[in-house]
């Protein structure tokens, strides 16, 4: 394997690295000290990209599927080799602490392998004397592959993996806040896949658009907000476009009276406040039974207030900083109107919560027991801050959980195995844990209901978003 330096970084298009006329660059958010400079793409490059991979395609397609799976898990132990190096890119670029980061960079390798794992076999629906009716599944084309920057490597994953294995060639587009490591797993896959197959464009915000738009793009897979994931559907209409949009969520979790307190609230603080609250599917909305709350709220108030917040390079560090200027002027606008609202805080205060020091910096925020139509219980903060509120009997709490426009994910927590799944079976959420939360495992779909998006990625379900089905009907004395 030819080594990757993690210093310059370039687009990819047919194979080549790349630079532009025009850079930018992302900034440590822990520091804010600038990081390397980035291309920024205009749209020649995305054209040359599209007319690249659409030269890729056919002989992509037509590798047999064995042999695109043993690619794509050789890739994906070269990421493994690196995950350390990754790692350290991770958290400059996006401030989660060091360890957290490499993990994403072996869990990069995990999701890789998992769709590799994954079949696609032709279905028999008849075969009889006179008829033969197959159906089987063709790559769906040119895709492009959009992601956020809570999670600059697994959410690409999600995405190469099983347009690889399909067959299909991919173009994809890292956010412009955490561009590195996304252009560097793009710059090493050119070791294992022929030209056009994986390419990378990264630039400002006007980028999206140029590769939503473009007629000759089959497919467009997208993470992100709710609010440009419709901007993307209406993009992609023109030229009607196969669409898979991951958005946000507001998940809500139903922690049940008869759990272990001190062991629960410890596993929700870190799985609301875990990456700075920055996951789509954290705890948003904690629904604790009236009968233990006080004592439950002492425990998590703890558990809280143990969370290290600082520099993820920092080995103490739990929760890093925010990642950027904009997502950290959001959380300031959202503190603002929880002081107008007079909520009360349980642990965290208001006139200190952000940090005077060089980085982006915010303490989580455990709020008690708000009205249920104020605004940090409505709306997703994408931040460290989680409403606990109280519930007494199980069709009023199912209710209050199902009462969001979002439907991503949804936890119950309970030791009653009876009582745990009759209430986890009437929540309307795509993910939906019992006893546990914000866990992904590559063969179980995951897709939002509502608001949350449109289609699914990870499970087979995942792989058959980047094909088309083609029924091939033979009768056999037809001629
Ligand atoms: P965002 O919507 O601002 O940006 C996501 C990506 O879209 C970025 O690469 C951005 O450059 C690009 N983009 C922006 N405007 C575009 C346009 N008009 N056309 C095409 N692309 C465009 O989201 P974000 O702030 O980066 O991420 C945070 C949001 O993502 C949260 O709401 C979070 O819940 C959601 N999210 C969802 C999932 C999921 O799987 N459902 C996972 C992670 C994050």
């Amino acid at each position: 394997m030819t080594p990757l330096n993690f210093e310059s970084f370039y687009n990819v298009i047919d194979g080549k690295l790349e630079a532009t006329a025009e850079t930018r660059h992302g900034i440590n958010p822990a520091t804010l000290e600038q990081l390397p400079p980035v291309p920024v793409s205009t749209r020649n490059d995305v054209n040359r990209a599209v007319e690249a991979a659409q030269r890729a395609a056919a002989a992509w397609a037509a590798t047999p599927i064995e042999e695109r799976k043993q690619k794509v898990i050789q890739y994906a132990d070269a990421v493994d080799a690196l995950a350390d190096a990754f790692g350290k890119m991770m958290t400059l670029e996006q401030g989660k602490p060091l360890s957290h980061a490499i993990g994403e960079a072996h869990g990069a390798a995990y999701f890789l392998k998992g769709f590799a794992k994954m079949d696609l076999p032709d279905r028999v629906v008849e075969d009889t004397e006179h008829r033969r009716i197959v159906t089987r599944y063709v790559p769906v084309g040119v895709c492009v592959g959009i992601v956020p920057w809570n999670f600059p490597m697994t959410t690409l994953t999600f995405k190469m993996g099983p347009a690889l294995v399909a067959g299909c060639p991919i173009i994809l587009k890292p956010s412009p806040f955490t561009p590195y490591c996304g252009l560097k797993m793009i710059e090493l896959a050119q070791q294992f896949f022929p030209p056009g197959v994986v390419q990378v464009l990264s630039g400002d915000d006007s980028l999206g658009p140029m590769l939503t738009e473009h007629p000759d793009v089959a497919k467009i897979s997208f993470t992100g907000s709710t609010g440009t994931g419709i901007r993307v559907l209406q993009s992609s209409a023109p030229s009607l476009k196969r669409v898979t949009l991951e958005l946000g969520g507001n998940d809500p979790a139903i922690i049940c009276s008869d759990i272990d307190i001190p062991k629960v609230a410890a596993r929700v603080a870190m799985k609301s406040f875990v990456n700075s609250g920055q996951v789509c599917i954290s705890i948003k909305r904690l629904y604790v039974h009236f009968s233990i709350y006080e004592e439950f709220m002492a425990e998590l108030s703890k558990a809280t207030k143990s969370l290290v917040v600082g520099n993820g390079m920092d080995e103490s560090t739990d929760l890093g900083p925010i990642q950027n200027a904009m997502q950290f002027e959001r959380l300031k606008d959202f503190v603002a109107s929880i002081k107008r609202d007079k909520l009360t805080i349980a642990v965290g205060d208001l006139e200190n919560t952000f940090s005077t020091s060089n980085g982006y910096f915010m303490s989580p925020l455990l709020i008690d027991n708000p009205p249920e139509d104020s605004r940090a219980v409505v709306e997703e903060p994408f931040g460290p801050i989680l409403p606990v509120l109280k519930w007494d009997t199980e069709e009023d709490v199912i209710h209050r959980a199902n009462n969001s426009a979002d439907g991503l994910g949804a936890s119950v927590w309970s030791r009653d195995v009876a009582q745990s799944e009759r209430m986890a079976g009437q929540l309307q959420a795509g993910l939906v844990w019992i006893n546990n939360h914000q866990e992904l495992q590559v063969d179980a779909v995951f897709g939002g209901h509502k608001h949350s998006g449109i289609g699914s990625e990870l499970g087979i379900e995942g792989l058959k978003a980047y094909c088309l089905t083609q029924s091939v009907m033979h009768d056999k004395d037809g001629a």
